[in-house]
């Protein structure tokens, strides 16, 4: 019996390789002359553009609050006709950067990188990360668009490109800060949609964090997991006095209870604390990671594309992370769901990524995303057509502004 290529794909679930890249728009046959060319693919433009999604309610946190996700969408055109897509999402509060410093960092990238090989990631990497250091966000974009060729040439799903299989897994989501009663009654519309694990943002004065959390406790019931995001808003003292009076109400662990800056702090907090320490403002590449490792300072981490710039350095982290025997989550800002399937990819890939915080588009007025992942209470999964199995709706991006 012979066995076509369609066969044998086939026999793999590898169906949208099979069937060619309808997904993307393109035909079969450019993909087999871009394969064929893979050595020689030269990058020949990028378009950037303004990429802005308004948000149902302002997303809010101990440290400020966003209305809109001010993004920026990039493609990467290439000389064989493929394509690769990536998105900026600077959460100012966090990061330091705004959409208008994201898109002089990205001109400034496109500049270095026209004419180069896309498949040379790390050399890419390398050579933008010293020169954009203070937008990672941007970086990221760029990274993202890098990983979505490589996978296209290879015809592979990311997350299997890069050495994982667990296309299926669960995501929390998140209840933002509000009054008590709103709280509570978002959290338990989360249960009810059959969510089983929440993550609730605290951080202000501690009484009232113990107070929303036991109401919402108690509004959930005991199965549904609690993880609780302080934003640093604590004092050391105020987080140590939080986390044991909040001990009784099973709380799955505690993001960033203080200061970033404050490694001694996160340490003598985590030393103190009946619930463990996820460091996240703390954690934006992998040397902070071999820093909070040295100190003590955290039990895990919360690893974003938009702190690390992008999937390279998200897999570093995991990695340093992994040699220490700690556990690692996923997490994201406000991005649309090209962000946060480029994230997901990253979860899939690594088996010490054990936690999923992939929301980030819960509140956006539209989804232009055509494709990606699809998540039905809190089981996120993974499509797989090659790269990051998703692209831009072509009627939305028209009406971006291009720079
Ligand atoms: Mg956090």
């Amino acid at each position: 019996m012979s066995l076509t290529r369609k066969g044998f794909l086939k026999m793999f679930g590898l169906g949208a390789l099979a069937a060619g890249s309808k997904a993307y728009g393109l035909p079969s046959q450019a993909l087999t002359n871009a394969r064929t060319a893979a050595k020689k693919l030269k990058i020949t433009g990028v378009d950037i553009y303004l990429y802005d999604i308004p948000l149902k309610s302002p997303f809010r946190i101990s440290i400020g609050e966003v209305t809109a996700a001010n993004d920026l969408l990039i493609r990467l055109r290439t000389d064989q006709g493929l394509t690769g897509i990536g998105e900026a999402c600077p959460f100012p509060p966090i990061t330091g950067e705004t959409q208008a410093t994201n898109a002089a960092a990205a001109k400034a990238i496109r500049d270095m990188i026209v004419g180069r090989d896309p498949l040379a990631i790390d050399d890419l990497l390398r050579l933008i990360g010293p020169i954009v250091h203070a937008n990672p966000s941007a970086v990221a974009a760029f990274d993202m668009a890098l990983y979505d060729i490589l996978g296209q040439v290879a015809g592979l799903p990311l997350f299997r490109l890069l050495g994982g299989t667990k296309s299926v897994f669960e995501t929390d989501i998140t209840t933002s800060i509000d009054t008590l009663e709103k709280m509570t009654a978002e959290s338990k519309g989360y249960a009810d949609l059959g969510y089983e694990t929440l993550k609730v943002k605290v951080g202000l004065d501690p009484d009232e964090d113990f107070a929303r959390l036991e109401a919402i406790r108690a509004a959930v019931g005991p199965k549904m997991a609690i993880r609780i995001d302080a934003n640093q808003g604590w004092s050391v003292p105020q987080a140590v006095y939080a986390l044991r009076k909040m001990e009784p109400l099973a709380i799955q662990f505690c993001e960033q209870p203080v200061l970033a800056s404050d490694t001694a702090g996160m340490a003598a907090v985590r030393a103190q604390s009946p619930i463990s320490v996820m460091a996240d403002e703390a954690v934006f590449g992998p040397a902070d990671a071999i820093k909070l490792i040295r100190a003590g300072a955290c039990d895990t981490f919360n690893i974003k594309l938009m702190k690390a710039g992008g999937i390279l350095n998200a897999i570093r982290i995991a990695h340093v992370a992994d040699a220490a025997n700690m556990r690692c989550m996923v997490g994201c800002m406000t991005e649309s769901n090209l962000g946060l399937t480029a994230a997901a990819h990253v979860v899939a890939s690594q088996a010490n990524i054990v936690y999923a915080d992939l929301d980030g588009n819960t509140d956006h007025v539209v989804d232009p995303v055509v494709g990606g992942m699809t998540v039905k209470a809190g089981t996120l999964t993974l499509p797989e057509a090659p790269g990051l199995g998703c692209d831009v709706d072509p009627a939305f991006v028209k009406k971006l502004a291009k720079i």
